[in-house]
């Protein structure tokens, strides 16, 4: 999430509420807009810092636990100005030996637990064969 002063009317989808031209908004490809104050108020603490930390550039982060380790994964989308803007990106954000540590420094980061590994990942690298119900070739600029 990128801050910016909002260049058009929009709704807030935190709040549902109408964001005027001019105001100070939160802003992501695909993800809207959203107030700035409905961004800070609603983000716990662990996440905050992971969003300071991380300059905003995961949308999602989870706790896989592989081989005894739990890893955080952080999940987003490559940023414009990127060669691989628009394109899904994950990393390895941090380790930990328990779920217990992990928990312990983000418990607001939800936990894989069904034994699965990078089933987000492959999520979003395999196309469905009908778009996404957001997918609109003249600003994507391609077919699908
Ligand atoms: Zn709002």
């Amino acid at each position: 999430m990128k801050k910016i002063r909002a260049k058009y009317a929009g709704t807030c989808r935190r709040c549902k509420k109408a964001v005027e031209v001019g105001e100070q908004v939160y802003w992501a490809t695909g993800k809207g807009v959203q107030h700035v104050e409905c961004h800070d108020a609603k983000q716990p603490a662990d996440l905050k810092a992971l969003n300071d930390r991380t300059r905003g550039e995961f949308d999602d982060f989870e706790l896989v636990p592989e081989d005894g380790t739990v890893w955080l994964w952080g999940y987003g989308t490559y940023k414009r100005g990127s060669v691989l803007a628009g394109q899904h990106r994950q990393a390895r954000l941090d380790s930990f030996d328990s779920l217990e540590e992990a928990r312990a420094a983000y418990p607001s980061v939800k936990v894989r637990d069904d034994g699965t590994v990078n089933m987000h990942a492959s999520h979003y690298i395999s196309l469905p064969d009908v778009p996404p119900s957001d997918f609109d070739p003249m600003d994507a600029g391609e077919e699908w």
